[in-house]
């Protein structure tokens, strides 16, 4: 294995789900739901199955599905986009996120992004050969520091790899921060790629403000979103990417040799999806922030420090307050412990330091799982 790849071995999900179920905990490790999506996007899956969907779709997506990923985003944002140049359909968000790194960067040049980060986003980088610079959100409200932004461009900068609602933490970026991630995105001629996969997963009526409609963002703003966690589907992997044609014709040069094309009847069944009413769209978000809202409330009585979280599917807790002063070695031995797993968040810094006694549960699990976890994890103290 090549050494900048060295790191990346194995990913935390795949070893925290893994020890989950060799020891039957329930998992609030890896965000996936443990409920299906809508009926009509199972049914449509099957039905292209069936009516012999089942060869390579177009290499940019099938058709219907570009026009609804367009539509969706004139019908929630306002944004014109054309379905054939402007976006492509990818292999989950994954792909679309290393395509559009490995098609903008090259070895030695620099991706700005906030840590924690999601884990694919360094080994994106790495297998690039570009180089992370990360900006520190600070627990317990994930803030960053201005001047610690500033001084993360350089003249290498090319990439700024950003992702709001984010994950693990649940913060929503404010306006205010997005425009500062902007004015600096312009001042160093950088793209902003944008991982807006919880975008319809922002709670307490706080605005998803996606970062392509901040004046002047369109011409240099790749934005990312996946059916995953939209449609409750995180095993079909049907994710997009939506930007400038320029941008797009280069994400596409690289996916097509990553995978060419993935799940023609997947891409049929999230077309037809995407057009679902308003109240589905109100509900996934409404049934999210109770969720949220039931686990929270579980750990605090459970002894955990709970930080807020405003999106996605996790929440951040610090267990120095139960008297553990390692996250890694506490995610370890929970399942046994406990009957729950959960992943610690040092995984995703680079500062471990830092975040060293921080610990990520996911709240996308039906009530009565939740509540069994937090009646396990109250016997903890
Ligand atoms: N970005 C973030 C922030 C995520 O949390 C996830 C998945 N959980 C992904 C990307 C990957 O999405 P997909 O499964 O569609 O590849
Ligand atoms: N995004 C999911 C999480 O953060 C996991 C996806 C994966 O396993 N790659 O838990």
């Amino acid at each position: 294995l090549i050494e900048r790849m060295r790191p990346f071995t194995s990913t935390i999900f795949a070893e925290m789900s893994a020890l989950a179920v060799r020891t039957g905990a329930i998992n609030l490790g890896q965000g996936f739901p443990d409920t299906d999506g809508p009926q009509l996007i199972l049914d449509a899956a099957t039905e292209a199955i069936h009516s012999g969907e089942n060869q390579y779709p177009p290499g940019p997506g099938v058709p219907e599905l570009r026009a609804a990923v367009a539509h969706h985003q004139k019908r929630f944002y306002g944004i014109e986009a054309d379905a054939d140049s402007e976006i492509l359909i990818t292999a989950g968000a994954t792909e679309a996120i290393a395509s559009t790194i490995l098609a903008l960067c090259e070895p030695g040049d620099e991706v700005v992004t906030f840590e924690p980060y999601y884990d694919s986003y360094a080994a994106s980088i790495a297998l690039a050969g570009a180089r992370r610079r990360t900006v520190r959100l600070r627990a317990p409200d994930f803030r960053f520091d201005d001047d610690e932004l500033r001084a993360a461009f350089t003249d290498r900068t090319r990439v700024v790899l950003l992702n709001s609602p984010h994950n693990p933490t649940g913060k929503v970026f404010s306006r205010a921060e997005l425009e500062l991630v902007a004015r600096l995105a312009v001042e160093h001629d950088a793209v902003v790629v944008t991982d807006e996969v919880y975008e319809h997963l922002a709670f307490d009526a706080r605005p998803h403000i996606p970062m392509t409609t901040l004046p002047g963002m369109a011409e240099r703003t790749v934005t990312i979103s996946s059916a995953g966690k939209t449609f409750s589907v995180t095993g079909w992997k049907i994710g997009w990417l939506h930007g400038p044609a320029e941008l797009v014709a280069a994400a596409r040069a690289v996916k097509q040799f990553l995978t060419y094309v993935s799940g023609g009847p997947f891409q049929r069944a999230v077309a037809s999806a995407l057009g679902l009413g308003d109240d589905f769209y109100a509900g996934l978000t409404a049934g999210m922030q109770a969720k949220r809202d039931l686990l929270c409330a579980g750990l605090r009585t459970a002894g955990f420090d709970v930080f807020p979280t405003s999106g996605t599917y996790f929440v951040i807790t610090d267990v120095a307050s139960l008297g553990y002063d390692d996250g890694v070695d506490f995610c370890l031995r929970l399942p046994e412990r406990a009957g729950v797993a959960a992943v610690p968040v040092s995984v995703f810094c680079d500062d471990k330091a830092a975040a060293r006694t921080l610990v990520r549960f996911a709240y996308c699990k039906r009530d009565e799982v939740l509540a069994e976890a937090v009646d396990r994890l109250a016997r903890l103290r």
